[in-house]
């Protein structure tokens, strides 16, 4: 059986500056605060910016690298097969000028064209897309960083190195990228329960739709925070009422919370209610998880 205080919880929105960050610092801040061994994961790899909030110790760095094939224009009859094998269009050639280059910011590393060249005019070399960071913030805290080289085309093997380093038996947040394409799958799709966060506005509203849809395709568990509420309109409260959708909480609009966040300040720091808040929310999803681990 599944043990049910071990839980993966992501946060995520359909697109950044919703709050989801603000959310998965004070969520960790308040579990750890109250006893709790938490991990939080950033795999916001292009943009990560959860360490901001804490201090805390670089206990290690796990450098991200790809394979990515290395032609020997010396060796190559420019015969175009690894250009054929290719599916990415990450190779370049122009036989009657001798011209053949990888572009490296769009291959995956599949391999293809080393099996394609009959000439064994490729071979591979290492590119640097990232690095993991790891810190200790306390005894039972630890924040695991992914962080996305300048120019990388895609975040998302920085984002499974993050996620293989911040595993582990008791509960971990996982801060997902904002949007639903590949960097945001690949978090969630270990979750055992996703937040949504969203503002009510018709922006917030049509992106969180998004994320419904393609988190019921996922099969996933989830509940929204709507942000900043006071602003906008009642649609997202509809659209949650008719879709059946669990509404966690609701943060107010408040200027007050804004300076903070923009300071650097937890605001679970400076106000125990959002602890109480946070914890009690904690709670209802942990029983959410714990009746679906008995019925597995
Ligand atoms: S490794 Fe794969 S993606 Fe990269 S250039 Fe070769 S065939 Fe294309
Ligand atoms: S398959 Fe090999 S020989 Fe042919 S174009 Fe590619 S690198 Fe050159």
């Amino acid at each position: 059986m599944i043990d049910p205080e071990e839980i993966k919880i992501a946060i995520a929105s359909g697109k950044g500056g919703t709050g989801k960050t603000l959310i998965a610092t004070n969520l960790f801040y308040s579990l750890y605060t109250n006893g709790n061994s938490t991990t939080l994961i950033d795999c916001d790899a292009e943009e990560p910016n959860a360490k901001i909030f804490f201090n805390g110790e670089l206990n290690k760095t796990i450098p991200v690298t790809q394979k990515v094939p290395f032609i020997d224009v010396d060796r190559c009859t420019f015969c175009g097969k690894c250009h054929e094998y290719c599916s990415y269009n990450a190779i370049f050639i122009l036989p009657p000028v001798k011209i053949i280059q990888v572009m490296e910011d769009l291959c995956h590393g599949c391999g293809a064209c080393l099996i394609a060249c009959k000439e064994g005019a490729i071979t591979e070399k290492d590119v640097l897309l990232g690095n993991v960071n790891s810190y200790r913030i306390n005894p039972l805290a630890r924040l695991v960083e992914g962080r996305t080289g300048i120019g990388i085309f895609s975040p998302v093997p920085v984002i499974k190195a993050a996620l293989k380093e911040g595993r582990t038996d008791q509960i971990t947040i996982m801060d997902a990228p904002p949007g639903t394409s590949c960097p945001f799958i690949q978090t969630v799709v270990s979750a055992d329960y996703v937040i949504l966060v969203t503002e009510p506005t018709p922006f917030g509203l049509s992106d969180l739709k998004q994320s419904v849809e393609t988190l019921r395709i996922m099969n996933k568990t989830f509940g929204v925070i709507i942000n900043r509420s006071g602003i906008g309109n009642l649609d997202v409260y509809n659209y949650l009422r008719d879709e059946n959708i669990d509404l966690l909480l609701e943060i107010p609009y408040d200027r007050m919370i804004a300076s903070l966040y923009s300071s650097g300040i937890l605001i679970a720091q400076k106000t125990i209610s959002w602890q109480e808040q946070l914890l009690a929310m904690m709670n209802t999803i942990k029983a959410y998880h714990a009746s679906s681990c008995y019925q597995r």
